[in-house]
């Protein structure tokens, strides 16, 4: 579908398209994605069509399984405990498919942004060593660990390495879930 671009207000100069997918041992998702032609605008979104119990997964990241698909609902927090960084959800999360190397480099734009916004002396200093170990990371020249966490089930790692965990009660109040999920489940 052709529209107008909600960012530079381009007539007819943005793409929207809409898909859904069916991975394998996880089911139906919905990605959708914007892009704009005139000033490179890219949106993109994915929403799982089926909510599933609270989970937490776990794998050991080494440099043979950095291509492992990583499904990311936008209610999922994720984390490298080891490094010191996590994503929680908020109101403008967004879902994605990628890979464990696709993880990685996410925290490390997040990390990047982070250095442009806060300019003293500790947190730069603290963002250049994250953004260091990051890449060491991808490099497969040291080990951490990958935690996703989600408390509608909708996010996946498939590796089969991968350490699978229902969420207690008591864990879960303080999983922050940064949206409001649908009512009505699709059929
Ligand atoms: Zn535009």
């Amino acid at each position: 579908m052709i529209i107008n671009c909600p960012v530079c207000n381009g007539k007819g100069t943005a793409k929207s398209t809409t898909k859904t997918e069916n991975i394998p041992h996880f089911g139906e998702i919905l990605e959708s994605s914007l892009i704009c032609t005139s000033c490179g605008f890219k949106h993109n979104d994915i929403i799982c069509l089926e909510q599933n119990d609270p989970v937490k997964y776990t794998l050991a990241i080494n440099k043979d399984n950095l291509s492992s698909r990583v499904v990311k609902s936008q209610s999922a927090t994720v984390s490298i405990p080891e490094l010191g960084v996590k994503v929680e959800p908020g109101p403008k999360s967004l879902g994605y498919v990628s890979n464990i190397e696709g993880v990685i480099i996410r925290f490390c734009d997040g990390v990047k942004q982070a250095l442009t916004i806060f300019d003293d002396e500790e947190s730069q200093k603290n963002g250049l060593d994250i953004l260091e170990k990051l890449n060491k990371l991808v490099n497969g020249e040291i080990k951490a660990t990958l935690v996703i966490e989600d408390p509608y089930g909708q996010s996946n790692i498939m590796d089969t390495n991968v350490q699978k965990e229902k969420i207690t009660e008591e864990k879960l109040k303080d999983l922050k879930t940064g949206f409001t999920i649908f009512e009505d489940k699709p059929h």
